[in-house]
């Protein structure tokens, strides 16, 4: 495994759609693995593959405490209500928005082994997934947040992070 650079201030391709992927083949995995640790790293809840330069349709996500989400052509299959809470990027070091998501939803995609998931999200994890999805068509959180936070607001950085939907 081995960190990958978080690409950030409107990097081309944090502006471009992230291509699907057509075989889960070993520069994939390594990709997948690279991500967690990346995100890791950078005390991250979620990541896209395009926020570290790769432009393929993969994200991970934080759920819960110790386990990692990965999907791979993820798409949404279903939403249910709205709900604003404020959101931070890995790509947009610094800022925090309070950005409007779906409460529920349900996304279905590949799993690392290639086998078609499907799974029921809400709060923190349904937020995290429909901020990455927005990653791979190009679009950061900044444009979609109702207004932006000042970080100040948030208070230290430990009640940021409790307030917060986090970085992704
Ligand atoms: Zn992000």
């Amino acid at each position: 495994m081995a960190l990958r650079q978080i690409l950030s201030d409107n990097h081309p391709v944090l502006r471009s759609s992230a291509r699907e992927v057509n075989k889960i083949n070993r520069g994939v995995l390594r990709l997948l693995d690279d991500m967690i640790e990346t995100m890791h790293e950078a005390n991250g809840v979620g990541l896209a593959a395009n926020q570290v330069g790769v432009p393929k349709r993969i994200l991970i996500a934080i759920n819960g405490e110790d386990s990692v989400i990965e999907l791979i052509n993820p798409c949404v299959d279903r939403t249910e209500g709205e709900e604003v809470g404020v959101e931070g990027c890995l790509s947009v070091p610094g800022q925090y928005g309070e950005v409007p998501r779906a409460e529920r939803l349900t996304v279905s995609g590949l799993n690392r082994q290639g086998c078609e998931v499907r799974l029921k999200a809400e709060g923190l994890l349904a937020r995290i997934l429909q901020h990455e999805m927005d990653h791979l068509d190009g679009v950061l959180f900044t444009d979609k947040a109702l207004r932006m936070v000042d970080p100040e607001e948030l208070q230290d950085e430990e009640k940021s992070e409790e307030n917060s939907g986090g970085k992704s």
